[in-house]
Protein backbone atom coordinates (compact mmCIF):
# COMPACT_ATOMS: atom_id res chain seq x y z
CA UNK A 1 0.00 0.00 0.00
CA UNK A 2 1.09 3.51 -0.74
CA UNK A 3 2.36 5.06 2.20
CA UNK A 4 -0.01 8.57 2.62
CA UNK A 5 2.55 11.13 3.55
CA UNK A 6 2.87 13.71 0.13
CA UNK A 7 4.75 16.52 -0.02
CA UNK A 8 2.54 19.40 -1.26
CA UNK A 9 3.31 21.72 -3.82
CA UNK A 10 1.07 25.09 -3.27
CA UNK A 11 0.00 28.38 -5.35
CA UNK A 12 0.01 31.77 -4.31
CA UNK A 13 -2.49 34.27 -5.83
CA UNK A 14 -1.81 37.83 -6.14
CA UNK A 15 -4.50 40.29 -4.75
CA UNK A 16 -3.27 43.97 -4.08
CA UNK A 17 -3.53 43.63 -0.19
CA UNK A 18 -1.00 40.73 -0.20
CA UNK A 19 2.53 41.83 1.22
CA UNK A 20 4.97 42.55 -1.99
CA UNK A 21 8.22 40.33 -2.78
CA UNK A 22 9.86 38.72 -0.38
CA UNK A 23 7.96 40.49 2.66
CA UNK A 24 5.12 37.90 1.81
CA UNK A 25 5.54 34.85 3.49
CA UNK A 26 3.22 33.12 1.58
CA UNK A 27 5.32 34.10 -1.40
CA UNK A 28 8.36 32.59 0.09
CA UNK A 29 6.37 29.75 1.36
CA UNK A 30 5.34 28.74 -2.46
CA UNK A 31 8.59 29.43 -3.24
CA UNK A 32 10.30 27.00 -1.47
CA UNK A 33 7.92 23.92 -3.39
CA UNK A 34 7.55 25.99 -6.75
CA UNK A 35 6.83 24.76 -9.95
CA UNK A 36 9.15 24.89 -12.90
CA UNK A 37 9.55 28.89 -13.66
CA UNK A 38 8.22 30.61 -10.33
CA UNK A 39 9.91 33.56 -8.67
CA UNK A 40 9.05 36.35 -6.65
CA UNK A 41 9.28 39.31 -8.16
CA UNK A 42 10.44 42.06 -6.09
CA UNK A 43 7.22 44.40 -6.71
CA UNK A 44 4.44 42.22 -6.81
CA UNK A 45 2.14 41.57 -4.06
CA UNK A 46 1.52 38.23 -2.81
CA UNK A 47 -1.61 37.40 -1.12
CA UNK A 48 -2.73 34.37 -0.17
CA UNK A 49 -0.91 30.65 -0.28
CA UNK A 50 -3.98 27.65 -0.74
CA UNK A 51 -3.13 24.19 0.90
CA UNK A 52 -5.96 21.78 0.24
CA UNK A 53 -8.74 20.74 -3.05
CA UNK A 54 -10.12 23.93 -3.60
CA UNK A 55 -10.72 23.94 -7.95
CA UNK A 56 -9.34 27.35 -8.17
CA UNK A 57 -5.87 27.24 -6.80
CA UNK A 58 -6.04 23.37 -5.83
CA UNK A 59 -2.64 21.89 -4.41
CA UNK A 60 -0.29 19.30 -6.47
CA UNK A 61 1.82 16.01 -4.97
CA UNK A 62 5.12 17.21 -5.80
CA UNK A 63 6.16 13.58 -7.11
CA UNK A 64 3.56 13.05 -8.95
CA UNK A 65 2.18 16.43 -10.12
CA UNK A 66 -1.41 15.08 -9.73
CA UNK A 67 -3.71 17.56 -7.57
CA UNK A 68 -4.13 16.25 -4.19
CA UNK A 69 -7.90 16.75 -5.55
CA UNK A 70 -7.56 14.06 -7.79
CA UNK A 71 -5.61 11.81 -5.63
CA UNK A 72 -8.35 12.04 -2.85
CA UNK A 73 -11.02 11.57 -5.26
CA UNK A 74 -8.78 7.87 -6.49
CA UNK A 75 -8.49 6.46 -3.08
CA UNK A 76 -11.05 7.62 -0.52
CA UNK A 77 -9.33 5.71 2.06
CA UNK A 78 -6.93 8.70 2.42
CA UNK A 79 -9.74 10.98 3.55
CA UNK A 80 -11.56 8.05 5.31
CA UNK A 81 -14.52 6.61 3.18
CA UNK A 82 -17.15 8.46 5.98
CA UNK A 83 -15.46 12.21 5.67
CA UNK A 84 -15.18 11.74 1.41
CA UNK A 85 -18.78 10.85 1.42
CA UNK A 86 -19.68 13.57 4.27
CA UNK A 87 -17.99 16.78 1.36
CA UNK A 88 -18.59 15.00 -1.58
CA UNK A 89 -15.13 13.93 -1.97
CA UNK A 90 -13.07 16.83 -1.34
CA UNK A 91 -11.34 18.42 1.70
CA UNK A 92 -13.80 19.69 4.35
CA UNK A 93 -11.22 22.45 4.70
CA UNK A 94 -9.19 24.92 2.91
CA UNK A 95 -5.51 25.86 4.94
CA UNK A 96 -3.96 29.00 3.80
CA UNK A 97 -1.12 31.50 4.51
CA UNK A 98 -2.44 35.42 4.51
CA UNK A 99 0.43 37.96 4.23
CA UNK A 100 -1.60 41.43 4.48
CA UNK A 101 0.00 44.43 3.83
CA UNK A 102 -3.56 46.41 3.42
CA UNK A 103 -6.92 46.13 5.46
CA UNK A 104 -9.11 43.46 3.56
CA UNK A 105 -12.69 44.25 2.93
CA UNK A 106 -15.00 44.75 6.24
CA UNK A 107 -17.55 41.14 5.79
CA UNK A 108 -19.05 38.72 7.42
CA UNK A 109 -19.97 34.98 6.04
CA UNK A 110 -23.61 34.06 5.96
CA UNK A 111 -25.12 31.13 8.00
CA UNK A 112 -25.70 27.59 6.22
CA UNK A 113 -29.44 28.58 5.31
CA UNK A 114 -28.61 32.71 4.34
CA UNK A 115 -25.82 30.96 2.50
CA UNK A 116 -28.34 28.77 0.78
CA UNK A 117 -30.63 31.99 -0.06
CA UNK A 118 -28.42 34.15 -0.97
CA UNK A 119 -27.26 31.20 -4.01
CA UNK A 120 -30.09 31.00 -5.37
CA UNK A 121 -31.20 34.47 -5.57
CA UNK A 122 -27.74 35.84 -6.61
CA UNK A 123 -25.30 32.88 -7.71
CA UNK A 124 -22.91 35.27 -9.97
CA UNK A 125 -21.90 37.08 -6.30
CA UNK A 126 -22.66 33.77 -3.59
CA UNK A 127 -21.05 31.14 -5.77
CA UNK A 128 -21.98 28.63 -3.23
CA UNK A 129 -24.84 27.13 -0.15
CA UNK A 130 -21.66 26.11 2.30
CA UNK A 131 -21.20 28.37 5.36
CA UNK A 132 -17.78 29.84 5.83
CA UNK A 133 -16.50 29.62 9.61
CA UNK A 134 -12.90 30.62 9.51
CA UNK A 135 -9.86 30.28 12.46
CA UNK A 136 -7.26 33.15 11.96
CA UNK A 137 -3.64 32.38 13.57
CA UNK A 138 -0.77 35.08 13.89
CA UNK A 139 2.07 34.03 12.48
CA UNK A 140 3.32 37.78 12.57
CA UNK A 141 2.12 40.50 14.56
CA UNK A 142 -1.35 40.92 13.94
CA UNK A 143 -4.14 43.80 13.40
CA UNK A 144 -8.02 43.37 12.69
CA UNK A 145 -11.46 43.82 12.63
CA UNK A 146 -13.54 41.63 14.99
CA UNK A 147 -17.05 41.94 16.47
CA UNK A 148 -18.86 45.12 17.78
CA UNK A 149 -17.29 47.03 20.46
CA UNK A 150 -18.62 46.96 23.62
CA UNK A 151 -21.34 49.73 23.75
CA UNK A 152 -20.03 52.10 26.43
CA UNK A 153 -17.00 52.44 23.53
CA UNK A 154 -19.58 53.09 20.43
CA UNK A 155 -21.15 55.81 22.81
CA UNK A 156 -17.84 57.45 23.46
CA UNK A 157 -16.90 57.79 19.99
CA UNK A 158 -20.48 58.84 18.70
CA UNK A 159 -20.27 61.73 21.64
CA UNK A 160 -16.18 62.94 20.99
CA UNK A 161 -15.68 61.97 17.24
CA UNK A 162 -17.86 65.29 15.77
CA UNK A 163 -17.51 64.18 11.65
CA UNK A 164 -19.16 60.52 12.67
CA UNK A 165 -22.04 62.43 14.63
CA UNK A 166 -22.37 64.69 11.60
CA UNK A 167 -22.04 61.33 9.42
CA UNK A 168 -24.89 59.55 11.49
CA UNK A 169 -26.67 62.69 12.42
CA UNK A 170 -27.95 63.67 15.84
CA UNK A 171 -31.06 62.34 16.36
CA UNK A 172 -29.58 58.30 15.23
CA UNK A 173 -27.10 58.76 17.41
CA UNK A 174 -29.45 60.01 20.56
CA UNK A 175 -32.03 57.92 20.05
CA UNK A 176 -29.31 54.92 20.37
CA UNK A 177 -27.34 56.55 23.67
CA UNK A 178 -31.14 57.16 25.21
CA UNK A 179 -31.41 53.00 24.89
CA UNK A 180 -28.11 51.49 25.71
CA UNK A 181 -27.75 54.65 28.74
CA UNK A 182 -27.17 52.67 32.00
CA UNK A 183 -27.55 48.88 30.43
CA UNK A 184 -24.68 48.45 28.46
CA UNK A 185 -23.59 45.46 30.73
CA UNK A 186 -27.05 44.59 31.62
CA UNK A 187 -26.90 40.24 31.13
CA UNK A 188 -31.16 40.42 31.20
CA UNK A 189 -31.86 38.70 27.91
CA UNK A 190 -34.58 41.38 26.90
CA UNK A 191 -32.74 44.23 27.74
CA UNK A 192 -29.56 42.36 25.84
CA UNK A 193 -32.20 42.52 22.82
CA UNK A 194 -32.75 45.83 22.94
CA UNK A 195 -29.23 47.41 23.26
CA UNK A 196 -28.72 44.73 19.81
CA UNK A 197 -31.63 46.34 18.04
CA UNK A 198 -30.57 50.29 18.62
CA UNK A 199 -26.97 49.16 17.64
CA UNK A 200 -28.66 48.08 14.33
CA UNK A 201 -30.75 51.15 13.31
CA UNK A 202 -27.49 53.23 14.30
CA UNK A 203 -25.43 51.24 12.20
CA UNK A 204 -27.80 50.73 9.68
CA UNK A 205 -28.06 54.10 9.41
CA UNK A 206 -24.06 54.59 9.14
CA UNK A 207 -23.76 52.38 6.31
CA UNK A 208 -26.82 53.89 4.08
CA UNK A 209 -24.62 56.95 4.01
CA UNK A 210 -24.62 58.97 0.77
CA UNK A 211 -20.75 58.85 -1.02
CA UNK A 212 -20.77 63.05 -0.35
CA UNK A 213 -21.65 62.96 3.10
CA UNK A 214 -19.14 60.40 3.73
CA UNK A 215 -16.26 61.84 1.79
CA UNK A 216 -16.97 65.07 4.01
CA UNK A 217 -16.52 63.03 6.89
CA UNK A 218 -13.55 61.51 5.82
CA UNK A 219 -12.09 64.70 5.47
CA UNK A 220 -12.83 65.58 8.74
CA UNK A 221 -11.88 63.11 10.58
CA UNK A 222 -8.54 62.68 8.91
CA UNK A 223 -8.03 66.51 9.82
CA UNK A 224 -9.39 65.53 13.68
CA UNK A 225 -6.60 62.85 13.21
CA UNK A 226 -3.47 65.12 11.73
CA UNK A 227 -4.12 68.33 13.96
CA UNK A 228 -5.56 66.50 17.37
CA UNK A 229 -5.41 63.08 18.01
CA UNK A 230 -6.61 63.57 21.77
CA UNK A 231 -9.76 63.22 20.21
CA UNK A 232 -9.94 59.98 20.23
CA UNK A 233 -9.03 60.15 23.42
CA UNK A 234 -11.09 59.33 26.67
CA UNK A 235 -11.40 61.78 30.34
CA UNK A 236 -9.86 59.95 33.26
CA UNK A 237 -12.64 58.01 34.70
CA UNK A 238 -14.60 57.33 31.90
CA UNK A 239 -14.56 53.99 29.64
CA UNK A 240 -11.20 52.74 28.00
CA UNK A 241 -11.49 51.91 24.22
CA UNK A 242 -8.96 50.12 22.21
CA UNK A 243 -6.84 51.01 21.07
CA UNK A 244 -6.66 53.15 24.51
CA UNK A 245 -3.50 55.55 23.22
CA UNK A 246 -5.41 58.32 21.38
CA UNK A 247 -2.23 58.70 19.70
CA UNK A 248 -2.14 55.07 17.71
CA UNK A 249 -5.64 55.20 17.35
CA UNK A 250 -5.05 58.75 15.43
CA UNK A 251 -2.31 56.75 13.00
CA UNK A 252 -4.54 53.90 12.83
CA UNK A 253 -7.06 56.09 10.84
CA UNK A 254 -4.60 57.95 8.77
CA UNK A 255 -3.35 54.89 7.60
CA UNK A 256 -6.71 53.65 6.83
CA UNK A 257 -7.67 56.52 5.05
CA UNK A 258 -4.18 56.32 3.12
CA UNK A 259 -5.40 52.61 1.58
CA UNK A 260 -9.16 53.84 1.07
CA UNK A 261 -9.42 57.17 0.89
CA UNK A 262 -13.44 58.02 0.94
CA UNK A 263 -14.39 54.80 2.58
CA UNK A 264 -17.00 54.02 4.73
CA UNK A 265 -15.16 51.53 6.70
CA UNK A 266 -13.39 54.86 8.19
CA UNK A 267 -16.34 55.02 10.74
CA UNK A 268 -17.21 51.54 10.81
CA UNK A 269 -13.89 51.17 12.53
CA UNK A 270 -15.45 53.15 15.36
CA UNK A 271 -18.06 50.57 16.11
CA UNK A 272 -15.62 47.39 15.95
CA UNK A 273 -13.14 46.02 18.16
CA UNK A 274 -9.56 46.47 17.36
CA UNK A 275 -7.85 43.43 17.54
CA UNK A 276 -4.14 42.68 17.94
CA UNK A 277 -2.76 39.16 17.94
CA UNK A 278 1.04 38.22 18.63
CA UNK A 279 2.22 34.82 17.03
CA UNK A 280 0.39 31.86 18.43
CA UNK A 281 -3.00 33.91 19.36
CA UNK A 282 -6.25 33.39 17.39
CA UNK A 283 -9.32 34.23 16.74
CA UNK A 284 -12.59 32.26 15.49
CA UNK A 285 -15.60 33.84 13.40
CA UNK A 286 -18.78 32.53 13.39
CA UNK A 287 -21.09 32.93 10.78
CA UNK A 288 -22.73 36.12 10.51
CA UNK A 289 -19.57 37.61 12.83
CA UNK A 290 -18.37 40.92 11.49
CA UNK A 291 -14.67 41.64 10.93
CA UNK A 292 -11.52 42.85 9.05
CA UNK A 293 -7.97 41.86 8.79
CA UNK A 294 -5.60 44.99 8.35
CA UNK A 295 -2.16 43.66 8.63
CA UNK A 296 0.50 40.84 9.66
CA UNK A 297 0.52 37.46 8.44
CA UNK A 298 -1.46 34.48 9.62
CA UNK A 299 -2.45 31.16 9.26
CA UNK A 300 -6.53 30.90 7.98
CA UNK A 301 -8.31 27.81 8.05
CA UNK A 302 -12.02 28.05 6.99
CA UNK A 303 -14.48 25.79 5.83
CA UNK A 304 -14.27 25.26 1.66
CA UNK A 305 -16.30 27.99 0.54
CA UNK A 306 -16.08 30.97 -1.11
CA UNK A 307 -19.62 33.11 0.56
CA UNK A 308 -18.48 37.02 1.56
CA UNK A 309 -21.08 39.79 2.25
CA UNK A 310 -18.79 42.73 1.95
CA UNK A 311 -19.74 46.54 3.30
CA UNK A 312 -16.10 48.36 3.35
CA UNK A 313 -12.25 48.24 2.34
CA UNK A 314 -13.09 47.15 -0.99
CA UNK A 315 -13.42 47.95 -4.66
CA UNK A 316 -15.74 44.16 -4.75
CA UNK A 317 -19.13 43.89 -4.87
CA UNK A 318 -20.97 45.86 -1.48
CA UNK A 319 -24.17 44.13 -0.27
CA UNK A 320 -24.78 46.56 2.40
CA UNK A 321 -28.83 45.70 2.72
CA UNK A 322 -27.71 41.91 3.27
CA UNK A 323 -24.64 42.64 5.65
CA UNK A 324 -26.91 44.84 7.73
CA UNK A 325 -30.06 42.53 8.00
CA UNK A 326 -27.59 39.43 8.76
CA UNK A 327 -25.34 40.19 11.57
CA UNK A 328 -25.58 39.56 14.76
CA UNK A 329 -25.11 42.74 16.48
CA UNK A 330 -23.58 40.63 20.06
CA UNK A 331 -20.83 43.35 21.33
CA UNK A 332 -18.41 42.35 23.68
CA UNK A 333 -15.11 43.51 24.97
CA UNK A 334 -11.90 41.91 22.53
CA UNK A 335 -11.17 38.88 25.07
CA UNK A 336 -14.08 37.53 24.39
CA UNK A 337 -13.63 37.55 20.50
CA UNK A 338 -9.92 35.60 21.14
CA UNK A 339 -9.47 31.60 20.91
CA UNK A 340 -7.62 29.97 23.32
CA UNK A 341 -5.89 27.00 22.82
CA UNK A 342 -5.90 23.88 24.47
CA UNK A 343 -3.11 20.99 25.41
CA UNK A 344 -3.89 18.61 22.71
CA UNK A 345 -3.53 15.58 24.70
CA UNK A 346 -3.20 13.19 21.49
CA UNK A 347 1.25 13.55 20.96
CA UNK A 348 4.04 12.44 22.67
CA UNK A 349 6.72 13.86 23.26
CA UNK A 350 10.50 12.61 23.55
CA UNK A 351 12.78 13.83 26.96
CA UNK A 352 14.26 15.89 24.34
CA UNK A 353 11.34 17.74 23.69
CA UNK A 354 10.01 17.80 27.38
CA UNK A 355 13.02 19.13 28.67
CA UNK A 356 13.15 21.89 26.22
CA UNK A 357 9.48 22.98 27.10
CA UNK A 358 8.62 21.93 23.67
CA UNK A 359 4.67 22.05 23.35
CA UNK A 360 1.55 20.75 21.09
CA UNK A 361 -1.70 22.95 21.49
CA UNK A 362 -4.77 22.69 19.83
CA UNK A 363 -7.44 25.57 18.38
CA UNK A 364 -10.52 23.63 18.20
CA UNK A 365 -13.65 26.04 17.27
CA UNK A 366 -17.53 24.53 17.73
CA UNK A 367 -17.55 23.18 14.12
CA UNK A 368 -16.58 19.45 12.79
CA UNK A 369 -14.82 20.85 9.79
CA UNK A 370 -10.80 21.65 11.04
CA UNK A 371 -9.07 21.81 14.07
CA UNK A 372 -5.73 23.31 14.32
CA UNK A 373 -2.69 21.88 16.12
CA UNK A 374 0.27 23.87 16.14
CA UNK A 375 3.63 22.41 17.25
CA UNK A 376 6.66 24.12 19.03
CA UNK A 377 9.83 21.80 19.22
CA UNK A 378 11.92 23.78 20.86
CA UNK A 379 15.76 21.89 20.31
CA UNK A 380 17.34 19.58 18.23
CA UNK A 381 16.49 15.85 18.84
CA UNK A 382 13.03 17.13 19.98
CA UNK A 383 10.20 14.53 18.94
CA UNK A 384 6.56 14.70 18.91
CA UNK A 385 4.72 11.35 17.79
CA UNK A 386 0.77 12.39 16.99
CA UNK A 387 -2.03 9.60 17.22
CA UNK A 388 -3.65 8.45 13.78
CA UNK A 389 -6.65 10.68 13.22
CA UNK A 390 -9.72 9.14 11.39
CA UNK A 391 -9.37 11.75 9.05
CA UNK A 392 -6.87 13.62 6.79
CA UNK A 393 -4.40 16.48 7.86
CA UNK A 394 -2.57 19.47 6.18
CA UNK A 395 0.92 20.31 7.84
CA UNK A 396 2.40 23.31 7.00
CA UNK A 397 6.41 24.34 8.32
CA UNK A 398 6.50 28.50 9.69
CA UNK A 399 10.14 27.92 11.17
CA UNK A 400 13.14 26.28 11.79
CA UNK A 401 14.04 22.69 10.04
CA UNK A 402 13.08 19.36 10.77
CA UNK A 403 11.62 15.73 9.29
CA UNK A 404 8.44 14.40 9.06
CA UNK A 405 8.16 10.65 9.32
CA UNK A 406 4.63 8.13 8.48
CA UNK A 407 5.12 4.65 8.44
CA UNK A 408 8.77 4.05 6.33
CA UNK A 409 8.57 7.27 4.53
CA UNK A 410 10.55 10.35 6.00
CA UNK A 411 10.93 13.75 4.35
CA UNK A 412 13.03 16.57 5.50
CA UNK A 413 11.17 19.69 6.41
CA UNK A 414 12.24 23.30 5.50
CA UNK A 415 9.86 26.80 6.28
CA UNK A 416 7.30 26.67 3.89
CA UNK A 417 7.26 23.09 3.39
CA UNK A 418 3.31 21.87 3.16
CA UNK A 419 2.36 18.01 3.80
CA UNK A 420 -0.49 15.99 3.12
CA UNK A 421 -1.02 13.15 6.06
CA UNK A 422 -3.80 10.67 5.13
CA UNK A 423 -6.41 9.50 7.70
CA UNK A 424 -5.41 6.54 10.19
CA UNK A 425 -1.31 7.18 9.42
CA UNK A 426 1.02 7.81 12.68
CA UNK A 427 2.81 10.72 12.13
CA UNK A 428 6.30 11.41 13.69
CA UNK A 429 7.68 15.19 13.48
CA UNK A 430 11.36 15.89 14.86
CA UNK A 431 13.34 18.85 14.61
CA UNK A 432 17.38 18.13 13.26
CA UNK A 433 17.96 22.40 13.94
CA UNK A 434 21.91 22.47 13.71
CA UNK A 435 21.55 23.08 17.96
CA UNK A 436 23.24 26.17 17.94
CA UNK A 437 21.84 29.31 19.02
CA UNK A 438 18.82 29.94 21.43
CA UNK A 439 16.19 30.57 18.10
CA UNK A 440 16.36 27.20 16.62
CA UNK A 441 12.12 26.50 16.88
CA UNK A 442 10.61 23.92 14.86
CA UNK A 443 7.07 25.17 14.21
CA UNK A 444 4.34 23.36 12.40
CA UNK A 445 0.88 24.11 12.23
CA UNK A 446 -1.60 20.97 11.15
CA UNK A 447 -4.81 21.58 10.47
CA UNK A 448 -7.24 18.57 10.49
CA UNK A 449 -11.20 16.65 10.29
CA UNK A 450 -12.48 14.30 12.46
CA UNK A 451 -16.14 13.59 12.84
CA UNK A 452 -16.44 13.53 16.86
CA UNK A 453 -20.34 13.30 16.96
CA UNK A 454 -20.15 17.10 17.37
CA UNK A 455 -21.82 17.59 13.92
CA UNK A 456 -25.45 18.83 15.04
CA UNK A 457 -23.60 21.91 16.76
CA UNK A 458 -23.09 22.91 13.51
CA UNK A 459 -23.82 26.95 13.47
CA UNK A 460 -26.93 27.62 11.32
CA UNK A 461 -28.36 23.92 11.53
ZN1 LIG B 1 -13.65 36.45 6.42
Amino acid sequence: MQIPLLRLQCGVNSYDWGKVGQESAAARYAATTAQAGFSIEAEKPYAELWMGTHPSLPSKDVETQRTLLDLVQDNQALMSTEISERYGGRLPFLFKVLSIRKALSIQAHPNKKLAEQLHARDPTHYPDDNHKPEMTIAVTPFEGLCGFRPLAEITHFLQALEPLRNLIGSQAADEFERVVKGNEDSEDEAIIQRNKDALRSVFTVLMESSPADIETACRDLVSLAENSPETFGTLPGEVETNPTNPAELAAIIKRLDGQFPNDIGLFVFFFLNFIKLEPGEAMFLRADDIHAYVSGDIIECMASSDNVVRAGFTPKFRDVPTLTKMLTYSYAPIEEQKLQPVSYPYAILNATAYSSASETVLYDPPIEEFSVVKTDLNRTGAKATFDPLAGPSILICTRGKGKITVGHKTEEVREGYVFFVGATAECIIENTGSGEGEDDVFTTYKAFCELTGKEDMVNGH
